[in-house]
């Protein structure tokens, strides 16, 4: 037997053709495509607009992959939740909300798992289970909205997985997020962040979207970046600084750099002054975050002395450079450390 085919990783443009090819008018698909990407329904039988045969028929056909919450945490200042979410095979991945002023984010998952093994984060541990649709992209961002009576106005894909090595669900979710017929999120409030995939990065570039890259840098010379992060092994810096140039030459998007500051390792005057020298001419913003330790490895985060330091030496540089605010730090909000820890309590058979 087919499989069934997933109608909610379908753009609007191939469900207006399923539609047509099963003898349907082209009215049909842009009904369906706004149950699902506007209205946010999880089943068919809430498309009360259509009959109940077509219903039965698109049931016979295609399934709705989605999330169900598993269980969710709130920081105190309830400003972060981190929700677990089951999939249809009872994986779970995390995603998380946060309220900002200028409106809400959502940082969603690409991957369970992640096969990148970068030394200090927690998502990798276990390896790479599977690559997420679309559709499961998607539904983190509205089962969210939908369980916070919310907006989500600003998208970062930057919870477990590496997005590039998910590239065509990727992107296949930006089109569907940015969809006028959807929830129509502007390209320009969708991050992406990569450990840096050279060729990726520039196939991206040649689509000339307006989403913001942002890349894992942690360490400005390959010697030391290869000992916090193995995909360093495959592409040097000087590789992904050229696939940055490249990016901002075909987008004029400003790039942003993240750097995680981990005690003796990557946070000395040397490292910064070093990272002022790679980035100068591009047009970017560096965001020092301090490392959150995950209790598998010994890294610890640089003191507020050092990080400030570090910080004064980019802006002396006139670069761009801010001081992630720490937030839900109280919920284990770092990535992969909720999963991680609903993980170990299955294996514990809790
Ligand atoms: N795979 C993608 C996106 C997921 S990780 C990437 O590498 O960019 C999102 C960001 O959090 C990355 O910059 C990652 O390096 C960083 N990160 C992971 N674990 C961390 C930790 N324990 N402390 C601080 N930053 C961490």
């Amino acid at each position: 037997m087919n499989e069934k085919k997933d109608l909610k990783s379908c753009s609007y443009e191939e469900i207006a053709q399923e539609m047509k090819d099963m003898g349907e008018k082209a009215f049909r698909g842009k009904q369906i495509y706004e149950w699902l990407h506007k209205k946010l329904v999880t089943d068919f039988d809430e498309m009360s607009n259509l009959s109940k045969d077509l219903r039965e028929t698109l049931k016979e056909h295609y399934v709705l992959s989605g999330v169900q919450m598993a269980d969710s945490r709130t920081s105190k200042d309830g400003e972060t939740t981190k929700y677990l979410f089951r999939l249809s095979d009872d994986r779970v991945i995390e995603s998380v909300w946060m309220k900002y002023h200028h409106g809400n984010s959502v940082c969603i998952s690409s991957q369970v798992g992640c096969r990148m093994g970068c030394q200090f984060c927690a998502s990798t541990l276990g390896g790479l289970e599977r690559n997420l649709s679309a559709s499961e992209m998607l539904s983190q961002i509205y089962e969210i909205q939908r369980l916070s009576g919310e907006r989500v106005s600003n998208v970062v894909v930057m919870g477990t997985g590496e997005p590039l090595d998910n590239y065509d669900n990727l992107v296949k979710f930006i089109q569907i997020l940015t969809d006028e017929h959807g929830l129509n999120i502007s390209q320009r409030n969708i991050t992406v962040s990569t450990c840096g995939l050279v060729p990726k990065i520039k196939e991206l570039a040649e689509k000339q979207l307006q989403i913001t890259l942002a890349i894992s840098l942690h360490a400005p010379n390959d010697e030391l970046r290869r000992t916090l992060m193995p995909v360093a092994n495959k592409y040097s810096v000087k590789d992904v600084m050229e696939a940055c140039f490249y990016y901002y030459q075909k987008t004029g998007r400003r790039i942003t750099f993240e750097y995680s500051l981990v005690e003796g390792i990557n946070d000395g005057e040397h490292e910064a002054n070093q990272l002022c020298q790679l980035i100068k001419g591009l047009n970017c913003h560096v965001n020092l975050i301090p490392v959150n330790s995950i209790k598998e490895r010994n890294f610890r985060h640089s003191s507020i002395q050092f990080i400030q330091k570090f910080k004064n030496i980019l802006e002396k540089n006139r670069i761009n450079v801010t001081i992630r605010r720490e937030m839900g730090a109280d919920i284990d909000a770092a990535c992969g450390q909720l999963r991680k820890s609903y993980m170990d309590d299955m294996q514990k058979g809790d």
